[in-house]
C-alpha cells in the first residue's frame, strides 16, 4: 500500500463511534499493508481488531499510537466493496466498522479479554490476552511410501495395505474404517513407512448430498417474453433493475435459472436471496442439478465455522453461484452479473438490530456499483415496488398464470362479527368435518402462538402484563406459564387474581395452542399438528412437521405465519384463516399491505395438488379492501387503494421516513431525552431549511421493552436528500447520557 511518509493509515474500528481513527504503521509493517486487511490496534485501554482503509494525512501533527499488527495474508475486501460499504454507512447513519465486521463472516476478530492470574507474590493481577480469531481448519493425510522396507505388525500393516492401495487419505477417513489409529500412523511415520501433510479442508455442510442433473424447460410465452428482456439487459452489461410478479408456480425460479445461465456464460457470477424459511434443501438442490459450477450456500443454520469457509471458498473464485438469506448479500462475489431477490416483499430481508439495512434495496445499490442486473420476484410485490414498476423505474415482468394451470381456489369470506367466544363459524367446522371426510389436508392460519393471549380479572379487571415491557402475557398451556413474547420473561400460571385474589380470573383471546385443542375436541378422530416458533425450535423441527404433513399423518395442521411462505403441499385442500385482524390492527401504515400480502400466501397453499381447493377467511373486517381484494385475487385494485392511502397521508412512496427510538431504564430519562432530541432536530430542520415533518416525540407503540421506556420520533421527508441532511446534523449534534440509547433506523419496516 501507497503510505504518506510519515506512514499514517486511516483504520475504522468496529465501536459504534463515528469516523475512522488514524494510526502510525510501524517500518517493520509497512510492506504488508493493504487496504482491506485487518490490524491490531490500541484503542484507549484495550487492544482491537480494525480494518485498515488506505493511506492518510493529517493537516496537523498529531501524537498517533502505532499498528501493532497486521492480522491478514490477504486482504479481506477490495475497494470496491469499501465504496459498499460506505455507502451504506452513510445511508443507514452507523459506524463504518461496524458495517464492515457485520459484512464480514462472524467470528473472525481478535478481541481483548482479561484473565485474573496470581503474580510472583501471590496478589491476583489482571492480564490481559486476545481471544476470538476464526482459525482456517487443517486436517492430515497419508500416503505410504514406497520401497520402504520397514513394515510394522497389525493394525499398522492393514493401514499401510490400504493407503498403498487406494492412495493418500485424510486421517478421519482413516478413523472411520480403521477406529482410532493416531498411534498407528505415528509409528508409520517414525519407520518412514508413510509420510503425512497437512493441509487447509473446508467444513461443507451439503458435501455428502448427490443432486443429479436437470436440463432447462422450454419456456411459455410469459416467461420468454421475462426471459429475453433479462437476458438482453444482462448481455448489454449495464445495471437493469427489474420486477417480476408472477403468483407462486408460475415459473419465476425457471427464468431466475435461467437468466443465471446466461450470465455464467458471459463469464459472470450470480447472487440469489431468499427468505431465511425458503431457504431449503429443496431450493438448492434445484440449482445444483441445473449447475454444475461452484455453489456456496450462506444460511443461519450454518456454525460460523462452516460460514467462514464458505465464504472464503467465495473469495476465493470457486463459487460462481451464491444462494443465501438476508446477509448473503454481502457475499464476496466478483463480477456479479445478476442479482435475484425472491419474495421481494418480505419483511425479514430487513435487519432489525445493528446495522438496519433491508438486503432487498440494498440489491440494488450493489447491482449499480457492479452494474448487474437486479431482479425482484414476488407474487404480491412491495406497494412501493409496484409504484416503481408504473414509474418505469424498474422494468416491470409479468407472469400471468401457473404454469400447471390450476383452478384457483374457490374463497369465501366469513364475517365473525356478533359470534363473539366462537373460535370457528358454523361452516368453517362444516367444511373441515367435509374435507376429513374426504380425506383431504386441511390448514389453519392464526398469527397468536399460545394457548389464550391474556389473563384478566372479572373482579377488579387486573390483566397480567410482563414487568419489563409493555405487554400482556400469553399463556402457555404446554408449559403451565405466562410468558412474555418479548423478553421470554415467564410465570407460572397464577390460580387467583394476583391483584385482588379474585378467583374469578379468564383467560381470553386465542392463540395457536388453544386452537389446536379445540381442533381435537370437535374433530376426535383427526391427526392434528401445530407448527409455530413453539413447535418448530431446535435443529430439523421445521422439516419434521413439514414432512408429517407430506406424508399424509397430519390432517389438520394449525399454524402462524409460518405455514404460509413458500411451501408446497399437494394434499391440502382446504385452508381456514381463523382470524385475519391481528395483523389488520397492528399500528403500522403497512398493516393492510401486510395482511393482504399474508392472507394471499396462505390462501396459495390450497389446491397445489391435483384436487381444487376451498379457502374460508374468518374476520371482524369482512369489507376491508386488504381482505376483499387478497379474497377476489386482485392485485392491482389492492394497489389502487392503498396507493391512494399512501398519498392522502403521506407515506412511502410518497415520503421517505426515518425513526428514531430513544430508550433509558427510567420514564423520565427517556422523555427527556426525547424531547431533547426533537428540540434538536427542529432546530436543524429551521436552519437548514429542511423539508421534512418531525413527528412526535411520543411514547412507542410498545413503550416498555426488556426494562427500558421507549419513546419515538418519525421523520417524514419528501425528498431523501433533506431527510439525510437532516439525520447527519443530528447524528453530531446530539449527546445523550450513556443511560440513554439512541436507535436511528431509516426506512423502518417494523414501527413497534
Ligand atoms: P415459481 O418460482 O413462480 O413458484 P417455478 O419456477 O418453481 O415457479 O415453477 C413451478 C413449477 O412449474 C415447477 O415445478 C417447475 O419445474 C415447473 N415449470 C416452470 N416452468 C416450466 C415450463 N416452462 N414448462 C414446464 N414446467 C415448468
Ligand atoms: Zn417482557
Amino acid at each position: 500500500m501507497q503510505t504518506s511518509p510519515h506512514h499514517i493509515v486511516e483504520v475504522a474500528i468496529p465501536l459504534p463511534l463515528e469516523g475512522s481513527f488514524h494510526y502510525l504503521l510501524p517500518e517493520r509493517l509497512a510492506g504488508q499493508a493493504a487496504l482491506g486487511k485487518r490490524v491490531l490496534v490500541p484503542f484507549g485501554k484495550r487492544k482491537l481488531t480494525g480494518y485498515l482503509l488506505g493511506p492518510a494525512t493529517l493537516a496537523e501533527t498529531v501524537e498517533l499510537k502505532e499498528v501493532l499488527d497486521i492480522l491478514d495474508e490477504e486482504p479481506l475486501f477490495t475497494a470496491s466493496e469499501l465504496e459498499f460499504y460506505r455507502w451504506i454507512a452513510n445511508y443507514y447513519i452507523h459506524p463504518l466498522g461496524e458495517v464492515i465486521k457485520m459484512a464480514l463472516p462472524a467470528g473472525i476478530n481478535l478481541v481483548s479479554r482479561y484473565r485474573c492470574e496470581k503474580a510472583e507474590d501471590g496478589t491476583p493481577v489482571l492480564r490481559e490476552y486476545l481471544s476470538g480469531g476464526r482459525h482456517v481448519r487443517t486436517e492430515k493425510f497419508y500416503a505410504a511410501v514406497p520401497e520402504v522396507d520397514a513394515r510394522p505388525r497389525g493394525k499398522g500393516a492393514a493401514i499401510l495395505d490400504h493407503l498403498a492401495e487406494v492412495g493418500e487419505c485424510s486421517a478421519a477417513s482413516l478413523r472411520e474404517l480403521f477406529g482410532d489409529c493416531a498411534p498407528q500412523l505415528h509409528r508409520l511415520v517414525e519407520l518412514g513407512a508413510a509420510r503425512m501433510s497437512e493441509r487447509e479442508v473446508y467444513r461443507d455442510p451439503f458435501r455428502a448430498e448427490s443432486f443429479g442433473h436437470d436440463a432447462p424447460l422450454p419456456l411459455n410465452p410469459g416467461q420468454a417474453e421475462a426471459f429475453s428482456r433479462v437476458s438482453a439487459a444482462i448481455e448489454s452489461g449495464a445495471f437493469s433493475p427489474f420486477l417480476l410478479h408472477g403468483v407462486t408456480g408460475s415459473g419465476k425460479t425457471e427464468v431466475y435459472l435461467q437468466s443465471i445461465a446466461v450470465a455464467l456464460r458471459a463469464g459472470k457470477t450470480a447472487l440469489v436471496l431468499v427468505p431465511e424459511i425458503a431457504l431449503t434443501p429443496q431450493l438448492v438442490g434445484r440449482f445444483k442439478r441445473r449447475f454444475d459450477c461452484g455453489i456456496a450456500v450462506l444460511h443461519s443454520g450454518l456454525s460460523d465455522g462452516e460460514r467462514f469457509d464458505e465464504w472464503r471458498r467465495i473469495r476465493r473464485g470457486e463459487a460462481q453461484i451464491v444462494i443465501g438469506a438476508r446477509s448473503a448479500l454481502f457475499a464476496p462475489l466478483e463480477r456479479v452479473g445478476v442479482i435475484v431477490v425472491d419474495e421481494e416483499h418480505e419483511g425479514s430481508y430487513k435487519q432489525s438490530e445493528g446495522v438496519r439495512y433491508n438486503s432487498r434495496d440494498l440489491a440494488l445499490v450493489r447491482g449499480k456499483l457492479n452494474s448487474a442486473v437486479v431482479i425482484l420476484g414476488s407474487a404480491t410485490p412491495l406497494v412501493t415496488s409496484f409504484y416503481a414498476a408504473k414509474n418505469g423505474r424498474l422494468g416491470y415482468l409479468h407472469l400471468a398464470t401457473r404454469v400447471r394451470e390450476l383452478p384457483m381456489p374457490d374463497t369465501v369470506m366469513l364475517d365473525a362479527r356478533g359470534h363473539k367466544g366462537e373460535t370457528f363459524l358454523p361452516p368453517l367446522v362444516e367444511a373441515i368435518g367435509e374435507n376429513l371426510a374426504n380425506g383431504g389436508q386441511t390448514l389453519l392460519f392464526l398469527n397468536r402462538r399460545g394457548f389464550a393471549t391474556y389473563l384478566v380479572c372479572h373482579d377488579c379487571g387486573h390483566v397480567l402484563r410482563c414487568p419489563n415491557c409493555e405487554v400482556t402475557l400469553t399463556y402457555h398451556r404446554g408449559k403451565g406459564r405466562h410468558v412474555c413474547h418479548y423478553c421470554d420473561y415467564m410465570i407460572p400460571a397464577p390460580s387467583v387474581c394476583p391483584a385482588c385474589q379474585g378467583s374469578e380470573i379468564t383467560m381470553l383471546g386465542r392463540g395457536t395452542e388453544r386452537v389446536e385443542e379445540e381442533v381435537q375436541e370437535l374433530f376426535a378422530k383427526a391427526r392434528v399438528s401445530r407448527m409455530d416458533r413453539d413447535t418448530t425450535k431446535g435443529k430439523g423441527g421445521h422439516a419434521r412437521v413439514l414432512k408429517a404433513l407430506a406424508d399424509g399423518s397430519v390432517d389438520i395442521l394449525i399454524g402462524t405465519q409460518m405455514i404460509a411462505k413458500g411451501h408446497d403441499f399437494p394434499g391440502v385442500t382446504l385452508v381456514g384463516v381463523v382470524s385475519a385482524d391481528a395483523s389488520l390492527n397492528l399500528p403500522d401504515f403497512r398493516s393492510s399491505e401486510r395482511t393482504f400480502q399474508l392472507v394471499t400466501q396462505v390462501m396459495g397453499r390450497a389446491g397445489r395438488g391435483d384436487k381444487p381447493g376451498k379457502v374460508l377467511v374468518q374476520t371482524l373486517a369482512p369489507e376491508h379492501y386488504a381482505l376483499t381484494c387478497a379474497v377476489g385475487h386482485d392485485f392491482e385494485g389492492f394497489y389502487e387503494k392503498e396507493i391512494e392511502f399512501r398519498e392522502e397521508v403521506g407515506y412511502p412512496p410518497f415520503t421517505h421516513l426515518a425513526s428514531l427510538t430513544i430508550s433509558a431504564l427510567s420514564a423520565r430519562q427517556a422523555e427527556q431525552a426525547a424531547e431533547e432530541a426533537a428540540r434538536l432536530l427542529r432546530r436543524i430542520k429551521s436552519e437548514c431549511r429542511l423539508r421534512v415533518e418531525i413527528l412526535g416525540p411520543v411514547t412507542a407503540p410498545l413503550g416498555k421493552v426488556r426494562g427500558r421506556f421507549r419513546w419515538q420520533i418519525l421523520l417524514k421527508g419528501k425528498e431523501r436528500s433533506e431527510l439525510h441532511k437532516l439525520l447527519f446534523h443530528f447524528r453530531s449534534g446530539y449527546s445523550h447520557p450513556s443511560t440513554v440509547r439512541m436507535v436511528v433506523d431509516v426506512d423502518p419496516v417494523e414501527m413497534l
